[in-house]
């Protein structure tokens, strides 16, 4: 089977002679022409072997393909896809995703120039921290506030400028891995801080960390948000406020990655967990620092915030010039903070708060209406209303479910696999996921136009399948 395939791939020489290459031998050398087609043709073959395709293109397809190549009009690498999966924060499809009032600042910002580090009064150099600071500490209550690049930055720059050369208590339960790369151990040792392990993974009590400032002379308690994962049953931690009554004791710092925090308490959207940065500053906490494209529901940044001394002097670090903020995020954010000065606007406009805040009820509506709309595009496939239990993802609420309903796909003549594969290979990427047999489509992640691919996608899908049959 696979070899009478690879026998139909189209010979080099047949390809390279075909009008359109042929006709581009004048304007692009024949080597890349010839290197172009080559590698096309090797991807068939991989795709071929490792069974993707049941066929080959045409030539005219092949041909197309190897033109839009060699012109640059072949589809950008990084788009627009279709989140269907009810993973609100998917890591792997970008985390959060951008309202439409963003949308029109980024556009604005974008196409001209901007007073990034210009101090339009003073007629002279400006900071690119001044912009969002007053939004982040009237947030937050912190006295001072500055983002960079990301939250793995934004930590690394806290040790670094704070626990360099220190001994740091960090409690064992919280020396976690987040996202693959994030180790915190790692990161703790590479800024220079001295760890002092406290506690075991499961329990930790504030004479720990007495324990480690008395004892072993630690001047740093660092707390940081087990994101990804939920320790249950035995458990005992240590509260903000705790280590900050131990720290002042003794004079020692309290910092405080909170990875993915909320600026007011999640209650406000329905969800009975998560961090609240203003407590966090409230209990005590001297610096916080968290992502700006978590809960925040911004653009990528690391937002740090707390005594306005510390953040000088992490403004100060030289190191803190190589994880600046880009303009765009920070354009990005201000609105982003803007809206949060009201959580109910925010709800409304920060697209990841509304898809956290849905109800069950609202996605059994949504997904009673996506239903109905998909199969009148698709009559032939077995379409249903399941509930089902969405994720807040990118490490951020572990152990919260998101209680949800999604439209259940199935179909006589098609596996769940190969719906899930046909969704995903669609002109606009749609990722599903696939439980019992069944292709899962969760309207709580889809965004402006989404429904409309989907509503396409599956008369596409409809029309091939009829095709097929009517062959038969
Ligand atoms: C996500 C996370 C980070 C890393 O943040 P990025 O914005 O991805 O760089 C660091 N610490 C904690 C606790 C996190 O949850």
């Amino acid at each position: 089977m696979n070899q009478d395939l690879l026998r139909k791939i189209p010979k080099i020489d047949v390809l390279l002679a075909r009008p359109a290459l042929e006709n581009l031998k004048e304007s692009v050398s024949r080597n890349l022409i010839k290197k172009t087609a080559q590698e096309y043709l090797q991807k068939l073959r991989g795709e071929i072997l490792a069974e993707t395709i049941t066929e080959i293109p045409a030539i005219e397809e092949i041909e197309q393909a190897v033109l839009n190549k060699l012109l640059n009009t072949e589809p950008y690498h990084l788009k627009r896809v279709v989140n269907a999966t009810g993973v609100v924060l998917h890591t792997n499809l970008g985390r959060a995703p951008l309202g439409g009032e963003v949308a029109e600042r980024l556009a604005e910002i974008a196409q001209g120039y901007c007073n990034l580090e210009y101090d339009i009064e003073a007629g002279k150099r400006g900071s690119r921290y001044s912009h969002v600071e007053d939004l982040i500490c009237k947030l937050t209550g912190a006295e001072a506030a500055m983002v960079v690049n990301n939250n793995a930055g934004a930590v690394f720059l806290m040790l670094n400028t704070l626990a360099k050369g220190k001994k740091v208590a960090i409690s064992r339960g919280e020396l976690v891995e987040i996202g693959g790369s994030f180790r915190v151990p790692e990161i703790m040792e590479q800024s220079g801080a001295e760890l002092v392990e406290v506690g075991t993974t499961n329990k930790t009590h504030p004479e720990d960390y007495s324990r480690a400032v008395t004892e072993k002379n630690a001047t740093v308690l660092l707390k940081v948000h087990t994101s990804n994962f939920a320790v249950v049953g035995f458990t005992e931690s240590v509260s903000v406020s705790q280590m900050a009554d131990i720290a002042k004791e003794n004079d020692a710092l309290v910092l405080y990655d909170v990875g993915s925090g909320f600026l007011f308490p999640s209650e406000w959207i329905g969800l009975h967990d998560g961090e609240n940065v203003s407590k966090a500053l409230q209990d005590g906490a001297d610096v916080v620092c968290f992502s700006g494209d978590k809960l925040m529901g911004s653009a990528q940044g690391g937002i740090l915030a707390g005594k306005k001394e510390l953040i000088d002097r992490i403004r100060k670090n030289h190191l803190t010039r190589m994880l600046r903020i880009d303009k765009l995020s920070l354009a990005a954010l201000e609105v982003a903070l803007r809206h949060c000065l009201d959580p109910q606007e925010a709800c409304e406009k920060i697209p990841t708060l509304h898809m956290l805040s849905m109800s069950r009820e609202t996605c059994r509506e949504k997904a009673s209406l996506l239903r109905n709309k998909l199969s009148q595009a698709a009559p032939s496939f077995c379409m249903e209303v399941i509930e089902t239990e969405d994720e807040a993802g990118g490490g951020s609420l572990p152990g919260v479910v998101l209680n949800s309903c999604a439209v259940a796909v199935s179909s006589a003549r098609m596996s769940a696999r190969s719906i899930e594969n046909y969704m995903r290979s669609y002109r606009t990427a749609i990722i599903t996921r696939v439980w019992k047999e069944r292709v899962i489509i969760s309207p709580r992640t889809l965004c402006q136009g989404d429904e409309q691919e989907l509503i396409q996608a599956f008369t596409e899908l409809e029309n091939l399948v009829n095709e097929e049959r009517t062959e038969k």
